[in-house]
């Protein structure tokens, strides 16, 4: 399902992932309940019909009040006995109904509030996670994902029903007389006033409790892990002091939450009996006037006292919802988040690479690129050389579109790369690094990663052209072997092998290749030299060189110093030019073959 986003806001200069505001969490509430309307009416309607039952009980023992008061026989208080009796178990058997039904529609949002969560998380562009950190993204996606599930599995559920339920104990004291139930409303006041009061301080102090709890553990971990290293530096006297301010603290925050609690707790309490207290001496200076029957009294004084049931539930509940509000925030901050897919990315004309007065700086540091033009013809090989720091590794990324440049455009056939959706994207330009995943599944899997579309041919024929058509054919189960934890393990060059599979089957026209992080394990360089010069055949490819031999090979050579083109042009122009490169080349020639 994708749900409509709101609209992304600029990136957070220290690269944090955003957090939803009030509004777009109410929306996205909304929008949830809307997804699955019916099971939500049919959870409120069952639950009103648990509560319409459950309101006949004090009811029926106020009319057995007034039926022995009238003189009505042991006949008449069975029949309405039996009466209590029927509907105790129709509320029994409509709330099971009613929780069942809840708990469906809870599971079957959280499984879609873990999809959004997925769909949004895979849209995001890499630089972004890169920024974040995966530690932010992991944490929403398993603990405020589990906590938003809880709370729709158990909590809003039970938030429904004691809501729904409490509504129409009130409700019937208002029914019985408007008076009462103005009665049983002002005893709810100190209750509303208590929760507003802890609410304000208790979300502080248990995060400080938390905090101090989090801050003693860390403490007596990081001693005993140390204790060699606290003893031959006759460290234990600090570290005693450390526990020791720590746990005063860990006391205080304790001694303060345990203060919110011994006061609450008290006047909820308190605050259940004054309403019954209220309708009683109301209802009996009423009944004493005659204008209300004492069976009335009662069950007003029985609705009143029920109350707290739901109340309880209620107000234990929440600071759960508190909790996972903000959890549920961090959630659905993701759809905030910058989108690496955007909606109908416009088609490159051709093959040609532009870059124009391009600038970038990183987020943190100065500008690191100074103004770079190039245009990479289709076909061509360019090797980018430079003494390290130069801006090789940062110009790769721009080329990718993994960033954006902060001034000027890095185009392909006339579109901003990175304004290409990734399925346009992995079509034109992709970066070859070192970091060949292999992802849990089958070989199959691993491979339709790159091209969903992809017939087994396609993948046999891919695998062929890196070398590993052979291997594969001899596991158990050819392209369905289960490869990952738990599957078959795959070495390096393997590894290696199926990156550079999926890059043939996504077929770019570019490739960006950066030697020092493609291809570096000897161990594995002469299987992967072979697949990579077969990727590479019929592609533009643009290499960060590391090694001087690389540069001799290619058609053209630019040299980067100081995030600047300084030089372009051939490997004799270049020479023959006698400036930067030609003592690099110099250099190296004279020292014979260099390692890389
Ligand atoms: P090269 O690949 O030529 O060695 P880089 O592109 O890696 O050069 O680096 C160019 C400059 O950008 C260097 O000064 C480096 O310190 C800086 N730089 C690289 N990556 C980052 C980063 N993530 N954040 C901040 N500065 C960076």
């Amino acid at each position: 399902m994708t749900a409509p986003s709101p609209r992304p806001v600029a990136p957070d200069p220290t690269g944090r992932l955003p957090v939803a505001e009030r509004a777009d969490v109410r929306r996205a509430m909304v929008r949830l309940v809307r997804a699955d309307v019916r099971a939500f009416t049919a959870v409120l309607a069952l639950n009103a019909c648990a509560a319409g039952a459950g309101l006949a009980g004090p009811w029926l023992v106020g009319r057995i009040v007034d039926e022995v008061r009238a003189g009505g026989g042991v006949g008449a208080v069975d029949r309405l006995a039996l009466w209590i009796l029927l509907c105790s178990l129709a509320q029994l058997l409509l709330a099971r109904w009613a929780r069942y039904v809840g708990h469906r529609f809870g599971e079957r949002t959280l499984a879609r509030v873990r999809e959004e969560f997925v769909d949004r998380a895979l849209a995001l562009p890499a630089s972004v996670v890169e920024r974040a950190g995966t530690g932010d993204l992991t944490a929403r996606g398993t603990g405020d994902v589990a906590l938003v599930g809880t709370t729709l599995r158990d909590a809003g559920p039970d938030l429904l029903i004691n809501g729904v339920q409490a509504l129409f104990l009130l409700g019937a004291v208002f029914a019985l007389h408007p008076l009462l139930g103005a009665c049983g409303l002002l005893g709810l006041i100190p209750i509303a006033w208590g929760v507003r009061w802890y609410l304000r301080r208790a979300r502080d102090g248990y995060l400080a409790e938390g905090a101090a709890t989090s801050e003693v553990a860390e403490i007596l971990a990081a001693t005993a892990a140390g204790a060699r290293t606290v003893e031959a530096l006759r460290l234990q006297e600090r570290r005693v002091r450390a526990a020791r301010d720590a746990l005063e603290t860990s006391r205080r925050t304790r001694l303060y939450t345990l203060f919110l609690r011994s006061v609450f707790f008290p006047v909820v309490e308190v605050s259940y009996l004054l309403p019954v207290a209220a309708v009683l001496l109301t209802g009996g200076l009423l009944h004493g006037r005659g204008t209300l029957s004492l069976g009335a009294v009662v069950a007003a004084a029985l609705y009143l006292q029920r109350l707290s049931g739901p109340l309880d539930e209620i107000l234990m509940r929440i600071e759960q919802l508190q909790n996972s509000g903000a959890s549920f925030a961090r959630v659905e901050g993701l759809a905030r988040a910058p989108r690496a897919v955007r909606d109908g990315s416009p088609t490159p004309a051709d093959d040609r690479i532009d870059v124009a007065g391009v600038r970038y700086a990183y987020d943190r540091g100065g500008e690191v690129l100074h103004g770079v033009d190039l245009t990479v013809r289709p076909g061509e090989r360019l090797a980018v050389v430079g003494p390290s720091g130069a801006g090789k590794t940062t110009l790769s990324r721009l080329l990718a579109g993994v960033d954006a440049p902060t001034e000027g455009s890095v185009t392909v056939g006339g579109v901003p790369v990175v304004d290409l959706g990734p399925e346009q994207l992995r079509r034109q330009v992709v970066l070859v690094t070192q970091e060949h995943h292999v992802f849990l599944g089958t070989v199959r899997d691993n491979l339709l990663v790159a091209e969903p579309d992809a017939t087994d041919e396609e993948l046999w024929a891919a695998l062929a052209a890196v070398g590993a058509g052979e291997w594969v054919r001899e596991l158990p189960d050819g392209l369905d072997t289960p490869l990952g934890d738990g599957g078959r393990h795959t070495d390096g060059s393997q590894a290696q092998q199926l990156a550079l599979a999926r890059v043939v089957l996504a077929d770019p026209h570019t490739l960006i290749l950066d030697e020092a992080t493609a291809l570096l394990d000897p161990a594995t360089a002469r299987h992967t030299e072979r697949a990579l010069a077969a990727v590479l055949a019929g592609r533009t490819v643009i290499a960060i060189a590391h090694r001087l031999h690389t540069a001799h090979d290619a058609d053209r050579v630019a040299v980067m110093e100081n995030g600047r083109l300084t030089e372009l042009g051939t490997h004799e122009q270049l020479v023959a030019a006698d400036g930067a490169y030609a003592a690099l080349w110099g250099t190296w020639h004279g020292e014979g073959p260099h390692p890389g």
